[in-house]
């Protein structure tokens, strides 16, 4: 556009929002940088719409101008999905302002959310209607509902209720070309053709903008515990997945692995978290219980003994108090802010069938190992899920910042081995910009043109998050 158009375009964006909610200048470049803060691009302007129809007004008005638009929830994201590029010609679209919990519905075991609230809001008002809303990620206390549905967000309780995706009855989405379609209606059951709810979940706002969505709801337990169990190798970690599955069935609601080196991380960084005992491998369990705290414990004591009895664990400690899981928790959760303090490293967000985890890990850190002699493997995550943070640092007492010259090579030692292990090179942070290149690499040719004939399909202009994903 020429500087007329655009002042032209934010004259309209004015008159339609009012001038305090479309941001220019300095205000703009909070909502311009990723959250680890290694990217900034630029924006013509941050439009923040408080309403369904003042998106679609927003949308339209858009598209009239031709302008690029990139929907923003908290800006979590760590792919580089919810930045703009570069250029200065896409807006921000954010969705802060929608922030409505619109109704509960006990009876039904839903409830409906605009999609700028936080995701801790949300999980309070389902705890205020005495249900749970599971889904549970660190950065709760920032990322929206909408940025988690768009992402398909994943976090600590996917073994037990699945991802954002099977958290989510219905949505209400302003198409690209500024409609407003809606599938409001909590059902469980609709087989009426193609389920465009799921087309938009995980699309990470290149099809349309989420505005508002029906959550699932499930009872809240009446119990949890939670243990950290001390183990030799990764083959003991699943072995000892599989008796938790087999003696706690849905009890079991978190499986964690970590590595020494990460708890060696946590200690030198965070003292006060770090556990008394000593392992190769650590396993975090949380179990919950629909019946009460003597039937977890009885669950986890069984499992654990029977894991200690057969060689599979050493030792384990169940926490005895709230506080006490809790700690374990933030043990689990200060894994990334102990690296960060440790310094830059190479990042990994993969997934792999169970069954092929251990072999994975062994050949791929060799191949890491001969490549870049002396790094530091740095490997956790969502075990139950085949979900591995795999993370690649700098040799101990090196320049970590020098080390990330190795991330082309890193990456693709990695994502090869992850494709040959019938893996996927993105398990919950979505692709963004960060490894659209990737994606290329990864999935078949008939599987790319099939998800950009559905992109021309529903975004013909081509302005709703371009540059992200495909
Ligand atoms: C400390 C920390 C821990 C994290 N842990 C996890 C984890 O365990 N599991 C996990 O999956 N992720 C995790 N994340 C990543 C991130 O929090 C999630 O991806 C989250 O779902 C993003 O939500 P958001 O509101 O911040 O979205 P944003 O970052 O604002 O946007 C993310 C993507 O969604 C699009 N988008 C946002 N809102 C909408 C909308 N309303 N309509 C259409 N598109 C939209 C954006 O364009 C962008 O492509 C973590 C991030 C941090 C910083």
């Amino acid at each position: 556009m020429t500087p007329a158009g655009d002042n032209a375009f934010l004259d309209a964006a004015r008159a339609l929002l009012g001038a305090v909610h479309v941001l220019t200048g300095a205000d703009a470049a909070p909502y311009c940088r990723d959250w680890r803060g290694r990217y900034t691009g630029r924006a013509l302007a941050v439009l923040r719409p408080a309403t369904t129809d003042e998106v679609a007004a927003t949308v339209r008005l858009c598209r009239e101008h031709r302008v690029p638009m990139v929907p923003q929830g908290g800006n979590t994201g760590l792919v580089l999905g919810s930045v703009p590029d570069g250029s200065g010609t896409a807006v921000v679209l954010s969705l802060q302002r929608l922030n409505r919990v619109r109704a509960v519905d006990p009876l039904n075991n839903t409830m409906t959310v605009e999609a700028g609230c936080l995701l801790q809001h949300v999980q309070e008002a389902a705890a205020g209607a005495q249900r749970l809303f599971p889904l549970s990620l660190a950065s709760e206390g920032s990322c929206t509902i909408g940025g988690n549905l768009a992402t398909n967000a994943g976090g600590t309780a996917v073994l037990r209720y699945g991802n954002t995706r099977d958290l989510c009855f219905g949505l209400e989405v302003v198409t690209a070309d500024g409609e407003i379609w809606s599938s409001l209606r909590g059902l469980r059951k609709d087989n009426t053709g193609y389920d465009l709810r799921d087309l938009y979940i995980g699309a990470e706002g290149t099809l349309g903008v989420i505005t508002a969505a029906v959550l699932k709801l499930h009872p809240q337990p009446a119990a949890q515990m939670t243990a950290l169990a001390a183990l030799d190798t990764v083959e003991d970690a699943l072995a000892l997945l599989q008796l938790a599955h087999a003696r706690c069935g849905p009890a079991l609601t978190g499986f964690e692995l970590m590595s020494a080196l990460c708890i060696d991380l946590v200690r030198a960084h965070f003292p006060q978290l770090a556990p008394a005992m000593a392992a190769r491998q650590y396993v975090l369990l949380e179990l919950s219980s629909s019946e009460s705290a003597a039937h977890a414990a009885g669950l986890l004591e069984t499992t654990l003994d029977e894991a200690i009895a057969g060689g599979i664990c050493g030792d384990a400690l169940v926490a005895a108090s709230l506080a006490q899981a809790q700690a374990l928790w933030q043990l689990r959760e200060h894994i990334p802010l102990a690296q960060a303090a440790d310094g830059k490293n190479i990042k990994h967000d993969i997934s792999l069938p169970l069954s092929r985890v251990a072999h994975f890990i062994a050949v791929t850190e060799t191949a890491l190992h001969d490549a870049l002699p002396g790094c530091r493997l740095v490997c956790f995550g969502h075990l139950g899920d085949g979900n591995l943070h795999f993370n690649v640092a700098a040799p101990a007492g090196t320049d970590s910042e020098a080390f990330l010259v190795h991330q082309p090579l890193a990456n693709r030692i990695v994502h090869d081995s992850v494709h040959a292990h019938g893996g996927s090179i993105s398990a919950e942070h979505g692709i963004g910009a960060l490894k659209r290149d990737d994606l290329l690499l990864y999935k078949s040719a008939t599987e790319i043109a099939l998800m950009r004939t559905l992109k021309r399909a529903l975004d013909p202009d081509g302005l709703m998050n371009p540059g992200k994903v495909l």
